[in-house]
């Protein structure tokens, strides 16, 4: 029995964290500490599990291979709803469902869904800790691969919970979808793929995601909570919450200029993001402020202020290379999960 009233005092929270505890019936519940020995002892875990296999220590030091289902190895943008009160809401390129029969969907799918799994607590912060542009949410995952990267997604653990204090949070409900019989042994990367669901309550600030274990379907801080449920609040509030890069550029004579650019998935933002000066541009400093999410406000000034509310980077890279990209190239040489899928089944 976990004792959450050392850790947090918000009723809101433990009542939630109760009500799921009931809803998934786990086999143990773990509030998530956000400390290096705990993401040692988890990536432990999943090395033994058989899920992750740790790199050469001299060649990637603290990096990981992690080859995923191959039926589980990208965003699933048709199993992507957007559960608005009105349909007009979700807007044109998204699912809609109406939510009162969304909910009772996945209330039978997470029904039991956790049997023979740890029900991890992650409370995380997008932003800055502490700052008052940063968001607080918190996810309930079945999955330590999902504590693991979220550590290095976002500010994780308790520091978290320290500034939340009694405030509302987004509440975030991952599963992978496949609960563990009485002695069965677990799978390398389980999922529920004939049942995936990423769905998101606009108005209640609410996700919940079901049978994918896979970087944004499961890492709720990324698209849904940064991107989508963000999106929603800052049109509510007067801001921005864009998919897009900053870059921050200094001249020779010491002037700085911010970039933002928004592209597609899959067009380059984290190439140009992470861009070194080329030959004639000697003096030139760059620098990546986020490849992937703007938060954008508008100041006093009149001017528009950003940030990345991401503290890590999550990103597919087929043909990345030190051709395309030397700075990411880099970037993965140390601490670095790499994800894969599994070719041959
Ligand atoms: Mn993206």
């Amino acid at each position: 029995m976990v004792s959450y009233q050392e850790h947090t005092s918000n009723t809101q929270l433990i009542d939630w964290i109760k009500e799921i505890e009931a809803l998934c019936q786990p086999e143990e519940v773990y509030l998530c500490d956000g400390s290096q020995a705990e993401y040692d002892r988890l990536c432990q875990d999943l090395v033994d599990q058989g899920t992750f296999i740790k790199l050469n220590e001299d060649l990637r030091p603290g990096s990981f291979l992690c080859r995923s289902d191959p039926r589980d190895v990208a965003r699933v943008e048709d199993r992507t709803f957007i559960c608005s009160e009105k349909e007009e809401d979700a807007g044109v390129t998204n699912n809609w469902m109406e939510p009162s029969v969304m909910r009772n969907t996945l209330a039978g799918l997470f029904k039991g869904c956790m049997k023979g799994r740890t029900m991890y607590v992650i409370p995380f912060s997008m932003g800055p800790l502490g700052s008052d542009i940063a968001q607080i949410g918190v996810q309930i995952s079945d999955s330590p691969y999902v504590v693991v990267n979220m550590r290095i997604m976002a500010r994780i653990g308790q520091k978290v919970l320290d500034v939340l204090g009694n405030k509302p949070f987004i509440k975030c409900l991952h599963s992978v979808g496949s609960p563990l019989a009485e002695g069965q042994a677990d799978v390398a990367w389980p999922c529920n793929v004939d049942n995936r669901y990423i769905v998101h309550y606009p108005e209640s600030r609410e996700v919940a995601s079901f049978g994918s274990g896979y970087g944004g379907n499961a890492l709720l801080g990324k698209k849904c909570v940064a991107l989508r449920i963000a999106s929603v609040m800052a049109r509510d509030e007067g801001w921005l919450a864009e998919h897009m890069l900053i870059v921050g550029v200094e001249s020779p004579d010491g002037e700085k200029t911010y970039l933002a650019g928004a592209f597609p998935s899959a067009c380059g933002k984290t190439n140009l993001a992470m861009v070194i000066p080329p030959e004639g541009y000697e003096g030139w400093k760059v620098w990546t402020v986020g490849d992937d999410i703007a938060w954008i406000k508008p100041g006093a000034d009149g001017r528009m202020y950003a940030i990345n509310p991401e503290a890590g980077y999550f990103g597919v890279a087929p043909g990345t290379s030190y051709d395309s990209n030397p700075s990411a190239m880099e970037t993965i040489t140390t601490e670095y999960n790499f994800h894969q899928c599994r070719l041959n089944g």
